[in-house]
């Protein structure tokens, strides 16, 4: 017997379709006193606690003034509706609370279906696994990420995209991870297209996020790549721009480790550059605020971190050479 390995799926249920119609029922399955976690205007659960206090990357200050907010109105269930930094913030209140969370997501970000979170103190980010802070239910309503503005429907498309491929190469890649991954990036790059060339159609929006929760169920099981670990250090040194970072450095991180992937799946990714061109994607780290000086720093950060087991052997000198080329958005070779 040659096929062995370890799969563990994540209990989540997940709804596709109107939130309008799925949300007041879903929130009735696990609570009776939600806390809607949203910096939309319009409150969405008539009679709810509405908090609208969010930041990216999650201040630990944020997250206890949420945790506060819950316990003063004695929440019992917790409803995020937004991007991957309103998930992020309902997490960090379900970290300490073990509260149920509805996450209904407004991006293709992806953390509404992994156990991750993140909280960000004196600029530094922790992140870890924790099943407390997976949301119970997901509401997926691809309506809501009409309003995404195309530049940004890109980078996080991306964003999406980097969760199945660094998926492939991940440490705890196996072959259910793969499958679900190779799935996600066919629905990825036709709806990236799709998106650009009519940023309020449907069926494009409908793709992607179908697309982008596949891979992060994909990531959420094999872990960290490569690509997430410099994604991560550079963020988190430099405050970086979450699915802008991870749109640019992703084609330099396929550039390294495509050649030493099996045949059978680097035909599948043989392409996948073209659409960088194609949907205008970012290009350029520098045009984000990162610095050519700052290059050394963010070497001796990421070499540490590497993952065990990446298809090529990470040295000081290739990873200089693609965070140069990142940083200046040269062609990836
Ligand atoms: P975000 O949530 O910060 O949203 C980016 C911007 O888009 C914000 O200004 C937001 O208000 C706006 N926005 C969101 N949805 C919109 C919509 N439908 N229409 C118009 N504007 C909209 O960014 P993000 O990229 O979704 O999430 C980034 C954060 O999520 C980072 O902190 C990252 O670390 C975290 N994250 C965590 C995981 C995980 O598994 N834990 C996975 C992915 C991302």
């Amino acid at each position: 017997m040659s096929l062995r390995f370890t799969h563990e799926t994540l209990p989540q249920r997940v709804v596709f379709g109107s939130h309008a119609e799925s949300l007041a029922p879903e929130v009735a399955r696990l609570g009776t006193r939600p806390m809607v976690i949203t910096t939309r205007p319009a409150d969405v659960l008539p009679g709810a606690l509405h908090h609208r206090e969010v930041v990216m990357h999650v201040p630990v200050e944020v997250a206890e003034r949420a945790r506060r907010a819950a316990a003063e109105h004695d929440v019992d269930v917790l409803v995020s509706i937004g991007g991957g930094s309103t998930t992020g913030l309902a997490k960090a209140v379900a970290l300490t609370t073990g509260l149920p969370i509805v996450a209904v997501p407004t991006t293709y970000a992806g953390s509404e279906a992994t156990h991750i979170w993140g909280l960000t103190e004196n600029g530094r980010k922790t992140t870890g696994p924790d099943p407390r802070v997976l949301p119970r239910t997901v509401i997926y309503d691809p309506g809501l990420t009409l309003s995404l503005p195309v530049d940004l429907s890109v980078a996080s498309g991306l964003n999406a995209l980097a969760h199945c491929v660094d998926a492939i190469w991940s440490p705890r890649a196996d072959p259910i991870n793969q499958a679900l991954a190779l799935a996600a990036i066919q629905a990825l790059r036709s709806a990236l297209p799709r998106i650009v060339r009519e940023p309020r159609g449907l069926p494009g929006r409908e793709e992607m996020l179908y697309g982008a929760h596949l891979a992060a169920v994909a990531f959420a099981s094999a872990g960290s790549g490569l690509h997430h670990k410099i994604c991560h250090v550079l963020g988190g040194m430099f405050d970086l721009p979450h699915a802008q970072t991870h749109a640019v450095v992703l084609p330099y991180v396929m550039a390294l480790n495509v050649p030493a992937v099996p045949d059978r799946i680097a035909d599948l990714l043989a392409d996948l550059p073209d659409l960088w061109n194609a949907v205008g994607a970012p290009r350029a780290l520098r045009d984000y605020g990162f610095r050519e000086a700052d290059i050394p720093a963010a070497v001796e950060a990421i070499l540490p971190v590497v993952p065990p087991g990446n298809p090529v052997p990470v040295t000081a000198g290739n990873l200089t050479e693609l965070l140069h080329r990142a940083w200046a958005g040269e062609e990836p070779t």
